[in-house]
């Protein structure tokens, strides 16, 4: 498939027939990577900021944060236990001996000489004292004999030498990287760097993506309905999707259905973004003005994707315009609510990571137990609205979510993932393992 590439999105191998997702997704990647190449030669200027680590959550490193130290920087106990010379240690039940003289507490090491004979009481991530180099866990000391409260016993087969000790620069060595350029930090990132001791990060600009409705019919929030028409709702499903993804939102609100106003809203949102995310007006009907407006503004194709929900998608890229030299990638979508998200979660996120530098674009999937049977036609790509739960066998289990028609949103709003049906897949019986895709990470 990689003969896609260099093929203009507006080629006819993508409007002819019905493009598999999979191609599609090739096709969007490859012009992506164009646009990025294209933007690394023209080294556009604050294409990177360093902002304080508070701030970094959910943007994308945009340069490998390296390990200023040894992490742990220096030996220290696993466990709560006693810390020992490992010499002492055995095969054998025998039980060992040893004379405690002294305590070794996070942040206050213990800091004399250690004999043989001798141990340490020591609590997790305390300095290993002197030469020692095991750690006897607590748990395993006999219950004592109460002869000497200095002494404690365990027998010699219960530890090897050298346990439950974290060595330095275990987790972590100086000079290497502690995270790979490329990441979507999360909060367990930001963590670590501030371990390292590091308080700012160099992360990608953020995207500037504008957004906009098409369709005569569409109202604001806050205006009266009349005969024929209906709230624009899915500027606000976009407004959310790319707020989980922290970009900055150009909302170009919504467009009527003539080419005077679409091409001004298109050459406006193209001279402001770096993306700009149309709804509706791409479907047979409708698209033969919308073209005609996009071959005079760049190089957009049509598509027919092999899909269910969001068959019509145009994608391609705006030329730039006011003497800019950024080019604007379009994805217009198609208008029913449900297929906007879908389309938007096939298509358009990976994307959105893969402009901004991101190294990892692809959502997890994984695999949940058809409640009931779902029909499926073998020849497209089906996203079932779906809620799993963990079933009474403690596996997880998946129910779809009423009504699946593309405009109902619903099915949507009530589901927790998509149970995704590929496009070779038939008819899906009850029991059987079935793709999932959570709308929520845990973190
Ligand atoms: P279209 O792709 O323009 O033919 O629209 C397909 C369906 O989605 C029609 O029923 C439209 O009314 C509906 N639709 C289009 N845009 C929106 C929107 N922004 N909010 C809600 N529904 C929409
Ligand atoms: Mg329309």
């Amino acid at each position: 498939m990689s003969n896609l590439k260099h093929i203009p999105p507006s080629d006819p191998i993508y409007i002819s027939g019905s493009l598999h997702v999979d191609q599609a997704r090739i096709a969007i990647s490859d012009l992506v990577k164009d646009l990025i190449a294209e933007s690394h030669e023209g080294a556009e200027s604050g294409a990177i900021e360093c902002i304080t680590l508070d701030q970094a959550i959910n943007r994308i490193l945009a340069k490998d944060l390296l390990s200023p130290i040894d992490v742990p920087v220096a030996d220290n106990s696993a466990m709560d236990g006693f810390a020992f010379h490992g010499d002492c240690l055995g095969q054998s039940e025998d039980l060992i001996s040893l004379k405690v003289i002294g305590t070794a507490f996070a942040g206050k090491p213990y800091e004399d000489s250690i004999a043989p004979g001798e141990c340490i009481k020591i609590m997790t991530g305390a300095l290993m004292p002197g030469d020692c180099d095991t750690v006897i866990p607590q748990e395993f000391i006999e219950p004592h004999s109460p002869i000497d409260d200095s002494i404690v016993s365990f027998k010699a087969n219960r530890v090897k030498r050298g346990e439950n000790r974290r060595l330095r620069g275990e987790d972590l060595q100086q000079g290497k990287p502690a995270i790979t350029a490329g990441r979507l930090l999360r909060p367990s990132d930001l963590g670590l760097a501030a371990s390292l001791g590091i308080s700012e990060l160099a992360v990608h600009r953020k995207l500037r993506v504008a957004i906009l409705s098409s369709g005569d019919e569409l109202r604001p929030l806050g205006h009266a309905l009349e005969a024929g028409n209906i709230y624009d709702s899915n500027r606000y499903s976009l407004i959310g999707l790319l707020k989980r993804l922290d970009l900055e939102i150009i909302d170009c609100g919504i467009v009527r259905d003539d080419p005077a106003s679409l091409k001004a809203a298109f050459i406006d949102a193209a001279s402001k973004a770096d993306v700009l995310i149309s709804s509706g007006g791409v479907s047979a009907g409708e698209a033969d003005f919308t073209k005609q407006i996009m071959q005079e503004l760049g190089d957009v194709g049509f598509w027919k994707i092999a899909m269910r929900p969001g068959r019509p998608m145009a994608f391609g890229m705006l030329r730039p315009v006011d003497g800019s030299s950024r080019k604007t990638l379009f994805f217009g979508l198609p208008g029913n609510p449900v297929a906007v998200m879908v389309t938007f979660y096939q298509f358009v996120r990976s994307a959105l990571l893969q402009l901004n530098g991101a190294s990892q674009t692809e959502p997890p999937i994984m695999q949940a137990i058809a409640e009931a049977p779902i029909r499926k036609r073998p020849g497209r790509t089906e996203f079932q609205r779906a809620i799993v739960v963990r079933g009474p066998d403690g596996k997880p289990t998946v129910t779809l979510t009423g009504s699946q028609g593309a405009g109902i949103l619903r099915s949507m709003s009530e589901a927790n993932c998509f149970v995704i049906l590929s496009h070779e897949q038939g008819n899906v019986a009850a029991g059987d393992w079935v793709d999932v895709a959570l709308f929520d990470g845990l973190l």
